[in-house]
């Protein structure tokens, strides 16, 4: 993961799509038929050939792609796919001043606290906050019992790293994310790419078929869309 992270930094910039991360599906969603994707729709149970609604409706299609997170994908398919995955809790802040004066990821150093990572998103996607404004993100691993604490020690921590003026920063959500990637230790990438042929009619995709990011949930998905085609052609 650290070998495909830094060659994606060394190839290419990082960037925010303007419009929010939901940017990403929508682009993809825009070129289908307006009414073939159904939102908010829990799927039940998967055979060859169909699946089951929560609310009892079976849904029939000559190929079923369960394109779910890693844990859901073991509670559809069987538990050979593993349902272990990592939390994250994600502050964020708005600030007077950007704390950096470059669009920097800044690692925690230290070895100690709860901050794993920090950055600005507003130097990135300025849109993200008004123009008098810098958004900052804080990320610690893992979820909290008492998140409370858990901004105090990050408020605590962020005095440490930036001085006082850390006080004037507003805070202004916490999100809670108890499967926020599925756990890939070693040697779960050796080979990162995983099978997404399931049984005759059934692919799964999604980043716990490959490594954990954007790029692994997409290109798994593109390997399961040309193994259907290869199959219908
Ligand atoms: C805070 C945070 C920051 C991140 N930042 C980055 C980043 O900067 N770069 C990066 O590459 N990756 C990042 N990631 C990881 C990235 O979001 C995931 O790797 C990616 O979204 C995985 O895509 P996916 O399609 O496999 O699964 P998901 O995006 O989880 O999509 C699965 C979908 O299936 C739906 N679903 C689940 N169960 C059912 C069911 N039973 N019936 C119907 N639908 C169901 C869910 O609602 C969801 O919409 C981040 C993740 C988090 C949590």
């Amino acid at each position: 993961m650290l070998t495909f992270v830094f060659r994606m930094f060394s190839l290419g910039s990082a960037c925010l799509p303007a419009e929010g991360m939901e940017a990403i599906p929508r682009q993809l969603a825009a070129a289908l038929p307006s009414d073939s994707i159904r939102l908010g729709t829990r799927v039940v149970r998967v055979e060859p050939g169909a699946v089951t609604l929560a609310t009892g409706e079976k849904v029939s299609a000559k190929y079923v792609v369960v394109a779910v997170e890693g844990r859901m994908a073991a509670e559809l398919l069987g538990d050979t796919i593993s349902p272990a995955g990592h939390g994250t809790t994600c502050f964020y802040f708005s600030a007077s001043r950007s704390p950096i004066n470059q669009p920097l990821l800044v690692l925690n150093g230290d070895g100690r606290g709860p901050i794993n990572n920090l950055c600005v998103p507003t130097f990135a996607a300025p849109s993200y906050g008004p123009a008098d404004r810098s958004l900052v993100s804080v990320t610690v691993l893992g979820t909290a019992n008492d998140p409370d604490q858990l901004l105090a020690d990050v408020r605590a921590q962020l005095g440490e790293w930036f001085g006082a003026v850390v006080q004037d920063w507003r805070h202004l959500r916490t999100y809670s994310i108890p499967y926020a990637l599925p756990a890939q230790h070693p040697p779960a990438l050796n080979v990162p790419e995983r099978t997404v042929f399931w049984q005759p009619g059934i692919y799964v995709c999604g980043d716990h078929r490959d490594n954990a990011s954007i790029h692994g949930a997409m290109v798994s998905g593109r390997r399961a869309a040309d193994a259907i085609l290869k199959e219908l052609t």
